[in-house]
């Protein structure tokens, strides 16, 4: 089966997880209704061949369709979101996430870390915060909202400081296994140089054992005469 998936970005349909019912139309060929379908896509699909691409079902009203559930000639795509029962999940799509989760992703790791560092600086930790930590590590009840935030920045930051660490281990792991590989590699080179040598010494044994046996034939052929 090819796989076919519907143009539009924040719908996962494809043909092979598409429920029951739901098929796949083809764009439109004449110029006026691919302007129409332009109008409405241009925002929703990250890319639209007229050709290839193809559009789900799910996003035509009933009305653009016949008795038959053929799409008519007149048929545009309006549907775009789903209702919650659908499992499209909205949290899924890139364009509904908060502003916070955007800005959050534009940034890399060192500026995030500097960021945050600053933002420890510029905060005092309440100097009663023991009081209102329980012995499980959780804050009672009714402990203000403060000590609720400064136990989960603690928290993150020992977690942190805890993944830094065990990176910094994992760093130094795959330093000593490349150092064992050169050494390995070394050795095979010594290995190697050592086998050559070997096979050297054996050929010219061969050798002098030949002349041996060629002095014997002469002197043998001396003593019988
Ligand atoms: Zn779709």
């Amino acid at each position: 089966m090819v796989n076919i998936r519907c143009a539009v970005t924040n719908c996962k349909i494809t043909n092979y997880n598409k429920p029951p019912g739901v098929v796949f139309h083809s764009c439109p060929s004449s110029k006026e209704m691919r302007n129409k379908w332009l109008q409405v896509l241009k925002n929703k699909c990250s890319m639209l061949d007229w050709s290839r691409s193809k559009i789900c079902s799910k996003h035509f009203e009933k009305k653009y369709f016949d008795s038959q559930r053929k799409l008519r000639e007149n048929a545009i795509p309006t549907i775009f979101t789903f209702s919650s029962n659908s499992k499209m999940s909205k949290t899924d799509s890139p364009i509904e996430r908060t502003k916070v989760d955007r800005l959050l992703s534009r940034m890399n790791q060192a500026q995030l870390s500097s960021d945050i560092k600053n933002t420890f600086n510029k905060i005092k930790v309440p100097s009663n915060l023991d009081i209102f930590i329980t012995d499980d590590l959780k804050c009672k009840p009714d402990s203000p909202i403060e000590a609720h935030l400064w136990l989960l920045i603690k928290k993150q930051d020992y977690l942190n400081g805890m993944l830094t660490s065990q990176l910094a281990r994992n760093k130094k792991q795959v330093e000593t296994l490349h150092k064992n590989l050169d050494e390995i590699r070394t050795h095979k080179k010594d290995t190697e140089q050592n086998i050559d040598t070997l096979k050297y010494i054996v050929k010219c044994l061969q050798e002098k054992h030949a002349t041996l046996e060629e002095q014997i034939e002469i002197l043998s052929a001396v003593e019988s005469r």
